[in-house]
C-alpha cells in the first residue's frame, strides 16, 4: 500500500510536470497572412489577393480579391505578407520511411532500434521543413515511427502530421522479413506472421502497440535479399484475414505490391491502396478502378538511384532488381494513371534522402499528369487515402497546415521543391 501512495504520488508530479511544457512551440493565437495568391486544390483555380486567418491550430477565415476580413485588425494579431507567394495546403506524402536513412543491405544491420528513433526525429524535421506536413509512415522497426508520432504530438520535437503503422506484416522469408543473416542468427523482423490466424494474431498485436494504419507486403520486393519482386508472398486467403481484422478494429491497409499477381490478390482482399505497383497489369487496372483502391507510386527515387547507386554503394544483389523494376515501373503506372485508377502521392523517401519528397511531383507531370492533378494526388486524394478530413485543402474548419512558395506552381510544380513558408498547425517551422 505504501509502496503504491509512492507510486500514485510520483505519477502526479510527473504529471504535474508534463502539463507545463507547451502543446507546440511559440504557437500564436492569431494569425493573419495575406498572400498574392492561393491555390483552391479541390476546385482547381488560382485565387488572387488572399488572406488566410487563423485561431489557434484551426484555419477560421478565407477570403480572395483583397476583400479581407476586418479579424486582420485584431489586438495581437500575428501578420504575414507574402505579396509574391502562392499559398497551397500542407502536402501529404502517403509514403514514408522517416526512422530509415540510405543504409543498404549489411549497413543496416549496424543501427540499434534507439539510434532508429533519433534518425526519425532527424528526418521528420527535415521532412517537414520540405513542406510535407503530414506523411503515412508504413513500416519501422521497433515501433519507433509510434513513438515518433507521439513525440511530435506532445509538442516534444518538430515533424509533421504522422499516420503510423509500426511494424510491416511479412511471410518467413519475405520482403518485410529480415533476410539478411545466416540459419545460426535466428533473425526475423518484428511484422513476420505465416497463416490465417498468425495474421491475425500479428494485426491485433500491431494494433495493441499503438498503430493507426496497417502495412503489408503482398510481394516481394527490390531492396530485400533473395526474394522476387513479381512473386506473391502473402495468400490471397491471408490477406483476406488481413484486412477484414484490421477494418473491423479501424485502421486501413496499405499493400506493398510489385507483382501483377500480388496487385490482384491485395486489391481483391480488399486494401486501401497499392504501393508501388510496378508490374500493375490490364486486370490489376480493372479491379483497382472497380474497387476504388489508391495507387501510391513512389517513382522519382528510380532516377536518385540512377545517378547515385554507384556513389553509394547500392549492393549487387539490390542493383539488379532496380533496374530491372524501374525500367517498366514508369510506363505501367503511367497506364493505370490514364485509365482512371486513383493516384496518392508517395515517395519511399529513405531509399533516397528525406526532404527530396517533392521532386516526385514532376515525375507525374512527365507520366501526363496536368501540374494540378499532380498537386492533388499530395492533397485532397493523400487526405482521402487517410480518411483525415482536417488536412489537404485550405478552408475553414480545417488545421492551419499551410505552405507557400514564390511563383505560380500551376506553370512549374518544381517550385514545390523549395517552399519560402511552412505552417503546421498554427506554427510556422520556417521561414525564408
Ligand atoms: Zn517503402
Amino acid at each position: 500500500m505504501k509502496t503504491l501512495k509512492l507510486f500514485l504520488s510520483a505519477l502526479v508530479l510527473s504529471c504535474a510536470i508534463f502539463a507545463q511544457q507547451p502543446a507546440q512551440p511559440a504557437q500564436s493565437q492569431h494569425v493573419v497572412i495575406h498572400a498574392g495568391h492561393m491555390l483552391d486544390v479541390k476546385a482547381g483555380r488560382m485565387l488572387d489577393n488572399v488572406t488566410v486567418v487563423i485561431d489557434g491550430d484551426k484555419i477560421s477565415s478565407v477570403s480572395s480579391g483583397g476583400g479581407g476580413s476586418q479579424s486582420e485588425n485584431q489586438a495581437g494579431a500575428r501578420v504575414i505578407n507574402l505579396p509574391n507567394a502562392t499559398l497551397l495546403p500542407g502536402l501529404i506524402d502517403a509514403h514514408t520511411h522517416l526512422t530509415f536513412d540510405p543504409n543498404f543491405g549489411y549497413q543496416e544491420l549496424g543501427v540499434s532500434i534507439p539510434k532508429e528513433a533519433l534518425i526519425g526525429a532527424k528526418n521528420a524535421r527535415i521532412t517537414l521543413e520540405a513542406g510535407f506536413t503530414t506523411v503515412r509512415n508504413v513500416g519501422a522497426r521497433g515501433y519507433t515511427d509510434i513513438a515518433l508520432r507521439d513525440a511530435i504530438n506532445e509538442g516534444m520535437i518538430p515533424g509533421p502530421r504522422i499516420m503510423a503503422s509500426g511494424p510491416a506484416l511479412s511471410i518467413t522469408g519475405g520482403h518485410c522479413d529480415q533476410n539478411l543473416l545466416p540459419y545460426e542468427w535466428h533473425a526475423k523482423s518484428d511484422g513476420a506472421a505465416d497463416g490465417v490466424e498468425g495474421v491475425q494474431h500479428k494485426v491485433r498485436e500491431i494494433i495493441k502497440y499503438g498503430a493507426d494504419v496497417i502495412k503489408v507486403c503482398a510481394t516481394g520486393g527490390v531492396l530485400s535479399k533473395g526474394d522476387d519482386p513479381r512473386a506473391s508472398q502473402y495468400t490471397l486467403e491471408e490477406m483476406k484475414a488481413i484486412v477484414a481484422d484490421a477494418h473491423r478494429l479501424g485502421r486501413k491497409v496499405a499493400a506493398h505490391a510489385h507483382g501483377a499477381q500480388g496487385i490482384a490478390w491485395a486489391t481483391e482482399a480488399g486494401v486501401d491502396s497499392i504501393e508501388h505497383g510496378s508490374y500493375i497489369d490490364d486486370a490489376g487496372i480493372a479491379l483497382m478502378k472497380k474497387n476504388g483502391t489508391y495507387l501510391v507510386p513512389t517513382l522519382y527515387l528510380a532516377d536518385w538511384m540512377r545517378e547515385n547507386a554507384a556513389r553509394i554503394g547500392l549492393p549487387a544483389m539490390y542493383a539488379t532488381k532496380m533496374k530491372e523494376v524501374t525500367a517498366v515501373s514508369r510506363q505501367n503506372i503511367k497506364k493505370a494513371f490514364n485509365a482512371g485508377v486513383r493516384i496518392a502521392f508517395g515517395t519511399d523517401a529513405a531509399v533516397y534522402p528525406h526532404g527530396l519528397n517533392a521532386h516526385e511531383f514532376a515525375v507525374y507531370v512527365q507520366i501526363g499528369m496536368t501540374p494540378i492533378q499532380a498537386i492533388q494526388t499530395a492533397t485532397v486524394n493523400a487526405a482521402d487515402l487517410l480518411g483525415w478530413s482536417k488536412i489537404g485543402s485550405i478552408e475553414n474548419g480545417n488545421f492551419a497546415d499551410i505552405i507557400a512558395v514564390n511563383g505560380d506552381p500551376l506553370k512549374d510544380v518544381t517550385l514545390l521543391q523549395d517552399p519560402v513558408m511552412v505552417m503546421k498547425g498554427g506554427t510556422v517551422y520556417k521561414q525564408k
